[in-house]
């Protein structure tokens, strides 16, 4: 099967057991500011998991589009890529371990095809010391199905990665960790605080017998050990507990959530460990084959990085992200000048992102009418950005004799036009040989010495943000998430129907809000927003939500949204209506979370004020407002 093909027949076989399919959520997150992308399936479900309730009901399944730049070193090997589709089946308080191992295992085994005697798990060990059972629910479920098939299903426990090093597989098909098979957003079930929800989880591995265990891993393989033998393909999580002051207890109700990465499940579908040899990747290698006149497997580690670079800055792109030099635009610049630097190393000098672009989109069209809509933006983008990169390239090498001219070149010279210019080490090294310029005996220590500073300095910098990401939910997200609402109606009874919303982001301390609006506001429009806000604020509307299909909402009852978001069949509705009022203040179409009364956001005496109004781009004013 080929990748599209394992995509579709991944939803219709969950369809088929009552799942309603939804959209994918965009790569970068709304009102998630503790993240910079959307990492997994999960993360734009969170609230749901947590306990509201979902438009579309309790069984949902997709195809979760996510980026995670963490894994950039990682890409290069056979099975990590910054860009890549998480499938993904949720049950919301429905079903649980029985339905899902089960189903998991008849579509991997039945529908792809996978050979069953190479599958092997990973379960939950249980914490004596925290009191947590032993998931032995699932094993006895694994078991089953091994057994019904022949396939003999020793069970072995393994506890740490550390001891899987040491005591090997010892012939085991269910293997037992501990950290390993726990989830919760705090990390480990010891640092959860009191409320929060986690659950024990069970991993499929795939097994690759003509993978050789490396021992530079450890002394022996496991599934859980990163010589390539075991590679994961999918996960479920089974959120079961909640702390709470005196142990863990189980939730009332319990969800399920599946991830499982469709690249790695492709590949072992055509009994390959690598990715890059899908439908979705190959076409991409053999056009960088065909323009460099090298071979994949003489090349093979900058072929992929510039495949797996160039399809996340496409999605990128498609996502309303443009290169710069924060945030999400910069980890786009550097993904561009990465695969641009990389096809260096295999000859291409000249411009070739029309070359690759072209093939992503006409991969992802079929699927993601988006990515078919955007393709003239996408192209003029990314082609711009090569330019642009290519004449920074020429500065650098100017900048390079200067250096050159003052004596000789340092290490430090050397990681300053990686950093500032984007000049890669090795096109100094070669251009510095060419022209005969003296380089210091010592400049490589030197230049590890400048990139071990600075990677510590950009780990420090990305400790907050997290692959699950944390969605916002504390009272002060809430109560800002509101006001957001009050204000976009306000600023519409202000300014006029033409103020459409085109993003918003929340943190802690403020809102922050883009709109359509073709110039500058005055200082007494502002404090008209401001006055009719704070009197929503003090008249005390209810805030209320209920689902309709979107159709009715978009048309008849002339609902909000924002600019560009997609919606599935049935939407939920925000309504903040005034006690004994006809007619609500606000309708709005959101995920929620929301406070239940709008004079919380006036606790301690706090009103709305605006701190800011400017331009955020072409058409498009920015709002910074705070309670205070
Ligand atoms: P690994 O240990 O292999 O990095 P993970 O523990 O980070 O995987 P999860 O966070 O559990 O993976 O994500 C669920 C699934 O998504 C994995 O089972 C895998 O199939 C897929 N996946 C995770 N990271 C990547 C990646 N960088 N590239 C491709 N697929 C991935
Ligand atoms: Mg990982």
């Amino acid at each position: 099967m080929t990748a599209q093909e394992i995509r579709k027949a991944y939803i219709e076989f969950f369809k088929s057991k009552g799942h309603t399919p939804i959209a994918r959520a965009r790569l970068v997150p709304e009102n998630d500011p503790t993240t910079l992308f959307t990492g997994s399936g999960m993360q734009p479900l969170l609230p749901y998991l947590l306990g509201d309730s979902h438009p579309d009901g309790n069984r949902l399944v997709d195809s979760q589009t996510c980026l995670r730049s963490q894994d950039i070193e990682e890409v290069g090997d056979n099975r990590h890529t910054t860009f890549f589709e998480m499938l993904g089946n949720w049950s919301l308080g429905d079903y649980f371990k029985n339905e899902q191992i089960n189903w998991f295992f008849e579509f991997i085994t039945k529908v792809v095809g996978l050979d069953p005697n190479r599958i092997y798990v990973t379960v939950y060990s249980g914490d004596e010391s925290l009191g947590i059972a032993r998931d032995n629910e699932s094993e006895s479920i694994w078991r089953k199905l091994f057994d019904n098939l022949g396939i003999d299903s020793k069970t072995v426990d393994i506890g740490s990665e550390e001891n899987g090093y040491k005591v090997g597989e010892q012939s085991g098909r269910i293997f037992f960790y501990k950290d390993k098979n726990w989830w919760c957003r705090a990390g480990s079930a010891e640092n959860m605080p009191v409320g929060e929800p986690g659950g024990p989880d069970t991993e499929m591995f795939y097994l690759y017998p003509s993978v050789q265990h490396n021992k530079s891993y450890g002394e022996h393989c496991h599934p859980n050990c990163d010589c390539g033998r075991y590679i994961e393909l999918g996960n479920s999580v089974f959120m079961e507990y909640k702390k709470t002051e005196d142990g863990f207890a189980k939730l009332p109700k319990q969800n399920v959530d599946y991830g499982g990465g469709l690249e790695r499940i492709a590949a072992a579908s055509l009994d390959n460990a690598d990715v890059f040899k899908i439908s979705l990747l190959l076409p991409i290698i053999e056009k960088l084959e065909s323009i460099s006149g090298k071979k994949y497997d003489s090349h093979t580690n900058d072929m992929r990085v510039i495949a797996d670079h160039l399809r996340g800055a496409v999605f990128l792109c498609v996502d309303g992200i443009t290169p710069s030099n924060k945030e999400q635009g910069y980890v786009m610049r550097r993904l561009l000048r990465r695969a641009i630097r990389f096809a260096f190393a295999l000859g291409i000098e000249q411009n070739f992102l029309h070359e690759i672009v072209p093939i992503i989109i006409d991969l992802y069209s079929p699927d993601f009418p988006e990515v078919n809509s955007s393709k003239e933006k996408v192209l003029e983008v990314l082609l711009k950005e090569e330019k642009v990169f290519r004449q920074t390239l020429r500065k650098g090498v100017r900048e390079l004799q200067k250096m050159a001219e003052k004596g000789s070149v340092t290490g430090k010279d050397i990681f300053t036009l990686y950093d500032t210019y984007g000049f890669p080490m090795e096109l100094s090294l070669e251009e510095a040989q060419t022209q005969d310029y003296p380089i210091n005996d010592d400049w490589k220590a030197d230049f590890d010495q400048q990139m071990t500073e600075q990677r510590n300095r950009s780990q420090t910098a990305s400790k907050g943000t997290f692959k699950g990401g944390l969605g916002g939910h504390t009272l002060q997200h809430k109560k800002y998430h509101t006001a957001t609402h009050l204000m976009y109606q306000a600023l519409r009874d202000v300014l006029g129907d033409h103020v459409i919303q085109h993003g918003s982001n929340i943190t802690e301390e403020r809102l922050r809000f883009d709109f359509s609006h073709p110039e500058k506001m005055t200082a007494e429009q502002i404090k008209q927003v401001e006055d009719i806000v704070n009197k929503q604020i003090d008249n005390d509307l209810t805030v209320t939500f209920e689902e309709h299909p979107t159709k009715e909402a978009l048309e008849d009852m002339h609902v909000l949204g924002a600019f560009g978001d997609r919606y599935g069949d049935k939407v939920k509705i925000y309504r903040m209506q005034a006690q004994g009022s006809e007619k609500p203040f606000s309708l709005e179409i959101c995920g929620g979370p929301h406070v239940d009364h709008t004079k919380q956001l006036s606790e301690e005496g706090k009103k709305f004020k605006i701190i800011k109004e400017e331009s955020s781009s072409s058409g498009i004013r920015r709002i910074k407002a705070v309670l205070s």
